[in-house]
């Protein structure tokens, strides 16, 4: 059993501020701010791909409302929503979970550096992920 299937059984301690029937959320161990909170499906599964439809239209739903409650608790100015998906996304648990990060003004947190396209690039990768969503 994965260590967050563990979690959901009690099997492991976690500081739990949200459960229901299908969906349990518990402070992250190691916070990148204060109240960071991982919301995740009580049926397992790695990650958004082989979740069903359901299963996420639920755990959106549950994460607005923890999303609302962190904000109001740590009084945040602003709150990040993520999924590290796969291994090379960063993702370190394989059991499905979103991550709510409250943010401050001041926090000191850095963003992820942007990058630029070059001439044409732009619309060559965009035609090649249109072509991929028409033929799914
Ligand atoms: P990932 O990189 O997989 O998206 O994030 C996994 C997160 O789970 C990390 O932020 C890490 O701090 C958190 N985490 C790992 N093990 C535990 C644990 O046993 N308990 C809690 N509460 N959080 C954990
Ligand atoms: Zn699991």
């Amino acid at each position: 059993m994965c260590i967050f299937c563990q979690i959901i059984a009690n099997e492991i301690p976690a500081e739990k501020i949200y459960e229901d029937e299908n969906i349990l959320a518990f402070l992250d161990i190691h916070p990148n701010n204060f109240g960071h909170t991982l919301v995740l499906p009580k049926k397992h599964c790695e990650n958004l791909f082989d979740a069903d439809e359901k299963t996420l239209e639920n755990l959106i739903t549950i994460v607005k409302k923890i999303s609302l409650a962190v904000k109001s608790a740590v009084e945040a100015d602003g709150i990040n929503i993520g999924i590290n998906n796969g291994e090379a996304a960063g993702q370190i648990m394989p059991h499905l979970h979103i991550h709510v990060i409250p943010r401050f003004s001041n926090d000191g947190l850095v963003h992820w550096p942007s990058k630029e396209y070059g001439a044409g690039e732009m619309e060559k990768i965009g035609e090649k992920i249109r072509e991929v969503i028409k033929s799914s």
